[in-house]
């Protein structure tokens, strides 16, 4: 297969060298690309022909191939919505109780809605207090109003009620709109949209044919997805999807329940050396309990690993997505205190060349072209984490066979990471730390699983605190990522996603120093 016979395969089969993503450099125009998968020797096509939409699991797929990673300085709700509204996606942390990620997914999940199956309502004899207590609450502005048996009979706007004396003496039925428009619950949400646009409302009710309230959709949402062409959706519910991590502690199976039940998305199992038998075991209980609570299965990205030795084991015991990286992080140590590891770009190659072979089959149609089929009946993402420093290093990731790649150091300096920005020398700070730094350590989480895991001796740790610099926000930052990974494809040739060879040579030290802006005084960007 087309693995076999690539200039990757050429530099990393039976390589006893460690190659980081440094060491390589992509040549240009040299994506085989087109229909008979020869080399195209002009590039013919723009930017903007470039598609980058990608799988992260079996069955999850996103437009921009940007995962943030599950760290306490870089994903919470905040860095979750923001990435999901540009094509990416966001994987909560751990690092913090049961309840708290169990609230940032809903914070996710409730950020954006298709239709919201169950909205916040309120009864006739409810006050206009109630109402004024409720938009503090959730910050909804309309809110309708049902009797006993469901029946829509009104609606309660913060326009009603906003300038009223003694609101708690004030019952809801005598200030309701009565005059609503409705939408029966058959209509679909391209039908509803049409309707709020033509009718100009801000809330469209979707009642029965006994007309109890059935759902509601709102122009604020509309009017998300409009300005979010990209946005990770769920095909159902069409809300932001997320996913979060877990620990292979014992005393993660009350979360895993917890956050299957919030509706989280995927999960990911979070360890360093992913090949183990608490791995495994993890895998299986959270396959076993997401049948029990969703009658179906959940998706489940494991690892880390960075051999394709380590990938196939957890290919085989049913992983949705393999996570790649091992001692790389720009807060990792790991390499250093127990001296084991891998470069990343051999890692890569190494597990996605031995998912490939596991799981994909050629097929040759009758027009004698290779069609590449998966024939395990299951896709399996390589997701490339750490060790990610600028958009060339995506690109190469992407180019030696991952689907996505995960970003800590590179996240963590903007404003939907956790934690405030301050200044130190001068230049806009944020912090970021491993979350196996004595720092994270000492939290929640990674403290049980640190501490609790060692029965003699101090606390070894595998990570470093320090800080990074301000990025400004994700709306910016991210589509900014993407159109230089843009060119990346362009240069090499690549319109898509799709897997195909690309040609790869080693850097020696002198291109290595050439490859970087030198011989300045000083320079800016
Ligand atoms: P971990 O929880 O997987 O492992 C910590 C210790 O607990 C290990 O000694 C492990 O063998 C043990 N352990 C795990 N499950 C157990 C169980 N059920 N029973 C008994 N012992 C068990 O955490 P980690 O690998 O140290 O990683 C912690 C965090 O730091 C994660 O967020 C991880 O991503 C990050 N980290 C990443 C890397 C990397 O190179 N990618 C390296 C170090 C840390
Ligand atoms: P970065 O993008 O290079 O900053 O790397 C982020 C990745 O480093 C994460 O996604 C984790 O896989 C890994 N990581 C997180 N915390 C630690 C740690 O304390 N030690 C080692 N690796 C870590």
């Amino acid at each position: 297969n087309i693995y076999n016979m690539s200039t990757a395969c050429q530099i990393f089969k039976n390589s006893y060298q460690s190659f980081g993503y440094d060491d390589l450099i992509i040549m240009p125009n040299s994506c085989q690309n087109d229909e008979n998968d020869n080399m195209n020797s002009v590039i013919d096509f723009s930017i903007n022909d470039v598609n980058l939409r990608t799988r992260i699991t079996t069955n999850i797929c996103i437009n921009t191939p940007i995962v943030s990673s599950p760290m306490d300085t870089v994903t919470s709700a905040e860095m979750a919505i923001q990435l999901a509204l540009q094509g990416g996606i966001g994987i909560l942390h751990c690092n913090q109780t049961i309840e708290d990620q169990v609230t940032q997914i809903l914070k996710v999940k409730r950020y954006y809605n298709g239709f919201i199956n169950d909205p916040i309502t309120f009864g006739p004899y409810s006050t206009a207090q109630d109402i004024i207590d409720a938009h503090e609450k959730y910050g909804f502005s309309e809110f309708p109003i049902i009797d006993e048996d469901r029946k829509l009979v009104g609606l309660v706007s913060r326009k009603e009620i906003d300038l009223l004396d003694n609101p708690d003496k004030i019952n809801v039925r005598d200030i309701m709109m009565i005059d609503l428009k409705t939408a029966p619950d058959s209509s679909s949400l391209a039908e509803c949209t049409e309707i709020i646009k033509k009718c100009k409302i801000s809330r469209l009710l979707i009642v029965d044919s006994e007309g109890k309230l059935a759902k509601l959709v709102c122009r604020k949402d509309i009017k998300v997805l409009r300005k979010y062409p990209l946005a990770t959706l769920h095909h159902e519910t069409r809300q932001l999807m997320v996913g979060a991590a877990v620990s292979t502690h014992e005393s993660d199976k009350t979360r895993i329940h917890n956050l299957i039940e919030a509706g989280v998305d995927f999960l990911v199992i979070d360890s360093s050396n992913g090949a183990t038998q608490f791995q495994i075991n993890t895998l299986k209980y959270i396959k076993n309990i997401s049948i029990t609570i969703l009658e179906k299965e959940i998706d489940v990205i494991c690892g880390n690993v960075v051999t394709g030795e380590q990938a196939r084991i957890l290919v085989m015991a049913g992983a949705n997505g393999i996570r790649v990286g091992m001692g790389i992080g720009s807060i990792c140590t790991t390499q250093n205190v127990t001296g084991v590891g891998r470069g990343q770009a051999s890692a890569i190659f190494d597990v996605a060349h031995t998912v490939w072979k596991m799981t994909m089959m050629n097929e040759i149609n009758e027009n004698g072209k290779i069609i590449v089929k998966p024939w395990t009946g299951r896709i399996i993402p390589i997701i490339a984490d750490g060790g990610i420093s600028n958009t060339g290093h995506i690109v190469k990731a992407l180019a030696r066979g991952a689907d996505c790649v995960m970003l800590g150091s590179m996240l963590a300096g903007t404003d939907e990471a956790p934690g405030d920005y301050y200044y130190k020398e001068g230049v806009r700070v944020k912090k970021y730390r491993g979350m196996g730094s004595m720092e994270a350590m000492t939290q929640r989480g990674s403290k049980e699983r640190y501490l609790s895991s060692e029965s003699s001796g101090g606390i070894v740790t595998q990570g470093v605190s320090g800080v990074v610099t301000g990025k400004g926000g994700v709306d910016k930052y991210v589509p900014t990522l993407a159109k230089a990974i843009k060119h990346g494809f362009q240069n090499m040739g690549c319109k898509d996603m799709i897997y195909r060879d690309v040609k790869f040579e080693i850097r020696t030290s002198a291109s290595i120093l050439d490859g970087n802006v030198h011989h300045l005084f000083s320079y800016e960007h």
